[in-house]
């Protein structure tokens, strides 16, 4: 079975195909002439996730599936959830997100965030939905070199370290990310 990852991220992809069944071939998004930028207009993570993997089935004819996460912060009502990528603006920039995120939290005691990550499958004309939620909180300062995006400023239940300080291992285990993939492949799996 050909099933299409709604990524040009190579790393998504590859990390993904190693944790599904050996029968289900994942293709990105190059592999079947999409060049365009996918539409995301939606308000929610779940909306975006679901816009993408239609979009895909309806104008190329592929099942597929795509994902979308966001950073949700309590005491900001969930901001910036669906705009964590664009949070201080259309430059897209990680740093510049952190520390937008860490004024408007300096003089809050609540820092309790979580990032969500949905996957939403089109498959055989039914829409499936996997969310991952990894609870933590958002540091003071920055801590730490790995990762992307927010990971300095976050550190997971139970952890003393930054997502930017543990390893991709631990992170993939205890992550966002990780759990919402693990719920797809069991699912993928279950199909057989
Ligand atoms: P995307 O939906 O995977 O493109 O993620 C949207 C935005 O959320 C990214 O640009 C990052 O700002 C943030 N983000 C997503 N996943 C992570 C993560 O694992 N760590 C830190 N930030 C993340």
């Amino acid at each position: 079975m050909q099933l299409v990852f709604a990524t040009n991220n190579l790393n998504k992809l590859k990390e993904v195909q190693s944790l599904i069944p050996d029968h289900i071939k994942l293709l990105s998004l190059k592999a079947i002439g999409c060049f365009e930028d996918v539409p995301e207009t939606q308000l929610t993570i779940e909306g975006n996730a679901i816009q993408k993997a239609e979009y895909i089935k309806e104008h190329y004819g592929y099942d597929c599936f795509a994902d979308d996460t966001g950073l949700e912060v309590e005491v900001l009502h969930n901001e910036p959830g669906v705009f964590s990528a664009r949070y201080a603006g259309e430059q897209r920039n990680a740093n510049d997100n952190m520390d937008l995120l860490l004024k408007k939290l300096e003089d809050k005691p609540n820092r309790t965030a979580r990032f969500k990550t949905v996957i939403a499958l089109h498959l055989n004309g039914k829409l499936e939905t996997f969310t991952g939620i990894c609870k933590g909180e958002i540091t003071k300062t920055k801590q730490g070199e790995k990762g992307f995006g927010y990971d300095p400023i976050f550190k997971a239940e139970g952890y003393d370290k930054t997502f930017a300080e543990i390893s991709l291992d631990e992170k993939n285990r205890i992550g966002h990310r990780g759990k919402a993939v693990k719920l797809l492949v069991e699912f993928l799996s279950s199909l057989r």
